[in-house]
């Protein structure tokens, strides 16, 4: 996946000197044990290192420095075998720029009944002292993850887990760039949003460029050159490429221009280090194809994408990628239509051409048909289907003074033939129900572009949301209309007035 870094998490011990250096000892040994076995489990994406023990709060401020200066690191666990009095933290907490998680554990798994006496107790405190900790993330009014169990329990790694692929999903967007090639479609409202309060709150910067830079950059290109020639090579080796698209058939030089926008786009892109991208079809002057198999092979790569000028599903497309990395199962960019059957109500995700090979169930084919808008030639596009399963959309819309990200869960079914529609394609059926859920988004403001994923789960954007200071919406098994709408004037208040309580 392109430019994507696996950083640090920093494995922190809190007590004090209470209980003299013998314990303090045996509290270093237990933790470095502790992070050794978050090291080395295989459902934790990141390397998780033992960073301290920290007894005071000179040694507490330090690290917390240490963490935000450090590139590497993106995030923290904090667990407190003993009490380690929460004032002490106060300050280093104040300074601390990067997300932590609290892991609420005891070193042994099971009390010792019959050989249980207040040394023991007194050693493996964890009930006092991460309660402690916790009144004062709360106290502070801090947003973390807590997490309860054995540090040998699949299940707390599986959250810490969660956590870790928000966390280099947030580190990832720390810095970033994403390009806009053209602006907004026109009138459109959701795509649109405050692009200095989104690089305020969430750490990425959107510039736009001109599609004329990269025509230029394209027209670097040659349509005879040898990249040319080997990625037609490529495409005809990875899918089903069309038979009047092969070398030799009639219509194989559009298959060309195909493969030279996308060479240009990925010059254009790796030369701005950027990680995302937008086009819209209202401004391709230059271009003769919309960009469609261009971008569905970018996103393929790991670069995030939005039509129409939607910077914000760009980013979220990227956010989500990261998450999901290693996992099985995609990542896209997605749009839909809805099927309203007595029988069943489901969702078609097709809209255009921009979808993700990396959700696809098989080679896809490569084929070449109108699109029916845009006034362009017609595009070169990947047509697949995307397997049935669990799955999410998600969407991140700027309510003005707030972020709002809008989650809901789905169940991918398998797709019927659609010999009349040349595009990739997914169908779902909405949590708890299609006109709950429908009902639910459009009360939200949720976008009509959504990320849509296979492996990326409601708990990884709620980790992210929290890190991220956001409001999270979402749209499950459980949701019911009438608590959802209490929930979001409650949320509109809070969110109000949260930056006051805050400080
Ligand atoms: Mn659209």
């Amino acid at each position: 996946m392109k430019l994507l870094a696996s950083p640090e998490i920093w494995f922190v011990c809190g007590s004090q000197h209470l209980y003299g250096p013998g314990p303090l000892q045996q509290v270093a040994a237990n933790a470095q044990k502790v992070a050794a076995a978050l090291a080395a489990s295989k459902q934790l994406p990141l390397k998780t290192v033992f960073k301290a023990l920290l007894t005071t709060p000179d040694e507490i401020t330090n690290v917390m420095l240490e963490a935000n200066h450090d590139a590497n690191c993106a995030g923290l666990i904090l667990w407190m075998h003993t009490f380690s009095p929460s004032k002490m933290w106060i300050r280093g907490l104040t300074v601390l720029k990067k997300p932590f998680l609290h892991l609420h554990t005891q070193f042994n798994r099971d009390l010792p009944w019959s050989t249980i006496d207040m040394d023991f107790m007194n050693l493996n405190q964890a009930a006092h002292g991460d309660r402690e900790a916790g009144f004062i993330h709360t106290r502070m009014r801090l947003g973390r993850k807590v997490v309860v169990g054995h540090w040998s329990d699949p299940e707390v790694h599986a959250r810490i887990g969660a956590w870790q692929r928000a966390v280099r999903a947030w580190h990832d967007w720390q810095g970033s760039k994403f390009v806009r090639f053209g602006d907004n479609m026109r009138q459109v409202a959701v795509t649109e949003g405050d692009k200095v309060a989104t690089e305020m709150k969430f750490g990425f910067a959107v510039n736009t460029h001109g599609v004329g830079d990269l025509v230029a950059k394209i027209s670097d290109v040659g349509i005879d050159s040898k990249a040319v020639e080997k990625l037609c090579g490529e495409y005809e080796q990875l899918y089903a490429v069309a038979k009047p698209l092969r070398r030799g058939g009639a219509r194989h030089a559009e298959l060309r221009y195909s493969a030279r926008l996308e060479l240009g786009m990925a010059a254009f892109l790796e030369e701005g280090g950027y990680k995302g991208f937008t086009d819209t079809f209202e401004d391709l002057h230059g271009l003769r194809q919309l960009p469609g198999m261009a971008s569905q092979r970018l996103m393929g790569m790991g670069y995030g994408f939005g039509g129409e000028g939607d910077w914000k599903t760009a980013a979220l497309v990227r956010l989500m990628k990261v998450m999901n990395a290693g996992l099985p199962g995609g990542t896209s960019f997605m749009e839909d239509t809805y099927h309203r059957a007595p029988t069943g109500h489901q969702v078609l995700g097709a809209h255009m051409l921009e979808i993700c090979p990396s959700i696809a169930a098989g080679k896809p084919s490569i084929e070449i048909h109108p699109l029916g808008i845009g006034g362009k030639e017609d595009p070169v596009r990947m047509v697949f289907n995307a397997p049935a399963g669990d799955a999410l959309n998600a969407s991140l819309v700027d309510l003005g003074n707030r972020f709002r990200l809008i989650v809901n869960e789905v169940k991918a079914v398998k797709t019927p033939q659609l010999p009349k529609l040349p595009v990739a394609r997914a169908v779902w059926e909405c949590k708890p129900d299609f006109k709950t859920a429908c009902a639910a988004w459009i009360y939200a403001g949720g976008a009509h572009h959504t990320g849509y994923s296979y492996s990326v789960t409601t708990e990884m954007l709620e980790d992210f949301a929290t890190i991220a200071g956001i409001e999270t919406v979402v749209i499950n098994a459980g949701t019911t209309l009438p608590q959802l709408k209490q929930d979001l004037r409650n949320n509109e208040i809070y969110y109000h007035l949260a930056q006051g309580i805050k400080v």
